[in-house]
């Protein structure tokens, strides 16, 4: 329930003066659809305006002049201004407006007054003129006119000064909240309260106050953070009181773990540890495992699901698609089925009754295993008793699917998998519900890629280079960047690139590309990993994850386009066996300093949670869109980048509130329920899951 003193702010923008039909869409797609919006649109500049006079006027300064109007002249054109020539004792400034003003305009300031007028200053050909001038005023209200004034953001329609207006009415109907921040933090951190800290926002005095680091920013941020946190720390509560049948870890899944021909890494061991220790525990697990492709997570998983299978129950192992469905299937089929514990693959390619066989033997619970794609969760499918849900690459999944499947049991243990690595501060507020074990060591015996930086002008060593290392029996991967807006120029681009690779290497060069259907796709990807094509030109379609031991080399071309990540994780697709192996980023020179750096860092280490680090780093947070992609909250007021000390510190907190006060019963906990209603991020809402 959405606490009263919220009310003003939870008002359509309709009830803001000014805000009517026409308007109202406009300022909900700049700012949202309620009051609480608007007041929340924060200034991106200030203008500051000097006086001028006609002769000393500076062109694209903000400068307010005192004249007299002289005459109005109507357009000459369809596409022309209306002009309207004033004078001071120094010379001519002229005022232009295109679009229907005429005649209230002359009324208002009819020639022969003297009028107060500010705005941008530009020329046209040998005329000073102000365009659409902020302020025109008598002289008596020319105190009216602010020296400094924020701007904010506008869109068509839409100008800045009237967003100005509505975002201080938002700002006067704001109330004053009860403080939920922590006496000594506040302190601590010199933050206002609430009320002012958004007073501030509004009223920036230096370019300073814009900063993501001023303090009342940082305390907006630092709101907002904990607002999310506390609502992911609520939800893993719920989640954790759950009651689910405790699994105790099982002399199957140590058999399973025995016959592997391996041991497992240390953090593999710990990542067990904590999987085993949730699924004893009697609540429901809602755990990730984080690790580059290869650390070892299916492995992992598979001692997992040999431990529910023994105590009786089922898993359901869901990839994003169907070529890592069938390498998982693959991985896990033969040593868990050594075991006694029976594995079956589903995927959109069942059909008829060999589908209806396997939907049986998952009714039945004759089969305690079922890896497959998005088929798992369809309607007609029932297990006997699924216990345990494996996601693999689980944010290339909606929230909504992750939970179809878990509805297919009761209280289903979850267990996500991710090889894209994020920093630390990112996972808090990208998986702050659940918990985190991270697989940051290589299995052994692994020779890092030898990664170089080589300019496009010397292309042809490189596909000379490949021509001898494809006759000596290697594989490589050659990607083609992903860099015009179409696909489509793209696509022909990696055509292209296949059909002169051809040329010089002969006929074993596949080509793979989205707008293959899946079933030509797995065709092609097939006919690579088993040795049939020497050198797959893709785009980046390359399944994440895809496994080829066989092939050593990857010529990732136009790397700079490439996201850091990106780029680690298609490094990552080769030096999978034993054998040497390259990867060669090819480059349009000159790379800009960032770019250099991104490469050579990439040359420097392999360790992905190093890489998302300084990635993270070199774009300073920046790259909104890269992070938004990557699943990224859309916060209001916080940075992911600026704001990385809060972000942590939020984790905290909202910790040790659930710890004290889970129920939010305290003074600070009632407090807490307004900050949650005010960024209504509460459990089940926005992004449940
Ligand atoms: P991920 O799921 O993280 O991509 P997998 O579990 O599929 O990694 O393991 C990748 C490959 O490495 C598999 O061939 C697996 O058998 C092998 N592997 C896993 N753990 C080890 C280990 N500790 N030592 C040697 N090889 C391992
Ligand atoms: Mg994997």
């Amino acid at each position: 329930m959405r606490p009263e003193v919220l009310f003003p702010l939870y008002a359509p923008v309709t009830s803001l003066k000014g805000v009517g039909p026409r308007v109202a869409p406009l300022l909900e797609k700049l700012a949202g659809p309620i009051v609480r919006d608007v007041a929340f649109l924060a200034p991106h500049a200030i203008v500051r305006r000097t006086p001028a006079t006609a002769a000393n006027a500076i062109e694209g300064e903000v400068q307010t002049f005192t004249v007299h109007i002289d005459a109005y002249q109507r357009p000459r054109g369809p596409s022309q201004p209306w002009k309207v020539r004033t004078f001071d004792e120094t010379g001519f400034l002229t005022l232009a407006f295109f679009g229907d003003v005429g005649a209230g305009m002359e009324k208002r300031h009819p020639p022969g007054s003297i009028r107060v007028v500010s705005g941008r200053v530009d020329s046209y050909g040998s005329e000073t003129q102000i365009a659409h001038p902020d302020y025109i005023v008598t002289p008596e209200q020319a105190g009216d006119i602010p020296e400094r004034e924020p701007i904010y953001p506008a869109t068509a329609g839409l100008p800045p000064r009237s967003v100005r207006r509505f975002v201080l009415e938002a700002l006067a109907r704001t109330p004053h909240l009860p403080e939920w921040q922590d006496p000594a933090w506040l302190k601590r951190q010199n933050f206002p309260d609430w009320r002012a800290a958004l007073g501030r926002l509004h009223a920036p005095e230096t370019d300073k106050d814009l900063e993501p680091q001023a303090v009342h920013r940082r305390r907006l941020a630092y709101d907002e953070l904990l607002a999310h946190q506390l609502a992911m720390a609520q939800r893993k509560a719920d989640r954790r009181a759950e009651p689910a049948r405790a699994i105790p870890a099982s002399e199957v899944g140590d058999g399973v773990r025995a016959a592997l021909p391996f041991a497992f890494t240390g953090a593999q061991a710990r990542a067990l540890d904590d999987i085993r220790r949730d699924l004893g525990s009697a609540e429901r697990m809602s755990r990730l495992i984080q690790g580059d492709v290869g650390s070892g997570k299916t492995v992992v998983a598979m001692t997992a699901i040999a431990d529910v299978a023994a105590a009786g129950g089922q898993t359901a192992l869901m990839a994003p698609t169907e070529i890592l469905a069938r390498q998982h299937y693959e991985t896990i089929s033969g040593p868990l089925s050594d075991q006694g514990v029976s594995v079956l693959l589903l995927t959109g390619r069942d059909k008829g009754a060999a589908r209806a066989e396997k939907l049986a033997a998952l009714k039945s619970g004759d089969v305690k295993v079922a890896v497959g794609t998005h088929a798992l969760f369809q309607d007609d499918i029932f297990f006997q008793r699924l216990e345990l849900a494996v996601i693999d690459e689980q944010h290339r999944f909606g929230v909504a699917e992750r939970q179809r499947l878990q509805a297919k049991g009761e209280a289903v243990h979850l267990l996500a998998m991710s090889a894209t690595p994020i920093p630390r501060t990112l996972e808090l507020t990208l998986f702050g519900d659940l918990d985190v074990s991270r697989i940051e060591e290589k299995p052994p015996g692994r020779t890092p890629v030898a990664t170089r930086a080589v300019p496009m002008s010397r292309v042809a060593e490189v596909e000379a280079r490949l021509r001898a290392v494809a006759a000596a029996g290697a594989q490589a991967f050659w990607i083609c960047p992903l860099v015009a807006e179409s696909e489509l120029i793209d696509l022909k681009a990696a055509e292209t690139r296949a059909r002169e690779l051809r040329e010089r290497i002969g006929p074993g060069v596949g080509l793979i590309h989205g707008k293959l259907a899946a079933a030509e796709k797995d065709a092609v990807m097939a006919d690579f990993a088993e040795g049939r094509l020497s050198v797959l030109v893709a785009t980046t379609v390359v399944e994440v994850g895809v496994n080829v031991p066989n092939a050593t080399i990857m010529v990732i071309e136009q790397a700079e386009r490439f996201g850091l990540a990106q780029l680690h994780q298609l490094r990552g697709r080769v030096g999978r066996g034993s054998r040497e192996s390259a990867c060669v980023l090819l480059y349009d020179p000159p790379l800009s300093e960032i770019a250099q750096k991104r490469l050579d860092v990439l040359r420097r280490t392999d360790d992905g949670f190093l890489i998302a680090e300084t990635d993270l780093e070199l774009r300073g947070g920046g790259d909104a869109l890269g992070l938004r992609q990557s699943g990224f909250p859309d916060y209001v007021f916080a940075e992911p980048f600026a704001h990385r000390d809060l972000i942590l510190a939020a984790g905290d907190d909202a910790r040790l509130i659930m710890a004290r006060d889970p129920l939010l019963t305290s003074d600070r906990g009632k407090a807490l329920r307004v900050l949650q209603a005010l960024f209504d991020w509460r459990p089940g809402a926005k992004d449940a899951g």
